[in-house]
């Protein structure tokens, strides 16, 4: 069966990835998806780019050296929160906002402080994510999706993981942390990426 490594040490980011790429079919065969971990790759990797997709790529290209094995499929995702008040803050530096090691209550607490007497029209922001995927031939396929919302005034939902909690989803008028897993992927930065990723996994292996 092909094997996909997903370059990540995130357990909230993987769960999202098995449910959204579970159905991956590549020339009719079903694949079998791996954390870094399963895949026994233990890459400590910086993160020095620029943007989420240079991030993505150098992720999954460390990722795909230090794996060894010549016939794998890996991939890798640079994602954050931009809230527009805040220059786009956290940005690319999401996971390593107050440090690395502060608690998300902490950085939600941070965030919602700094948008104190902020009024709603002005509390835009969207999560962002990028997708690498670095094919056994060397080939490099990207995607980069958005979901568009805005920072509530106070954490709320227990579902997700990092900012979900402060991100209200307009249409659902809800937190990501107040959705279903399902209903979080269905509309998600990271649902949109893979399943555009997907796709290109797809049309690469069925012209082969
Ligand atoms: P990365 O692992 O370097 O891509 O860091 C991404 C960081 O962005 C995560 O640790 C979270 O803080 C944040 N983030 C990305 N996607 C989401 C999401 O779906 N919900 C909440 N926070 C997210």
């Amino acid at each position: 069966m092909q094997k996909i490594i997903f370059a990540t040490g995130n357990a909230g980011k993987m769960k999202e990835i098995r449910a959204i790429m579970s159905d991956i079919r590549l020339q009719g065969s079903p694949a079998e998806i791996l954390s870094m971990k399963e895949a026994g790759i233990d890459a400590d990797i910086e993160e020095n780019g620029r943007s989420f997709v240079e991030n993505a790529v150098i992720k999954a290209k460390a990722a795909a050296d230090a794996s060894g094995e010549p016939g794998v499929i890996v991939l890798a995702d640079d994602s954050g929160l931009e809230i527009d008040f805040l220059n786009k803050e956290p940005g690319i530096y999401s996971a390593r906002y107050l440090g690395e090691h502060t608690s998300y209550h902490e950085k939600n607490g941070n965030l919602l402080e700094r948008l104190k007497g902020v009024p709603q029209q002005e509390r835009t922001a969207r999560f962002v994510c990028a997708i690498a995927c670095v094919l056994p031939d060397g080939h490099l396929l990207t995607e980069l999706a958005t979901v568009e919302g805005f920072i509530g005034y106070e954490e709320k939902g227990e579902n997700g993981f990092g900012y979900d909690p402060i991100f209200i989803v307009p249409a659902y008028g809800r937190t990501t942390a107040e959705l279903t897993e399902e209903e979080k992927n269905e509309i998600s930065h990271r649902g949109k990426a893979l399943r555009a990723m997907k796709e290109q996994l797809k049309q690469y292996y069925e012209k082969r």
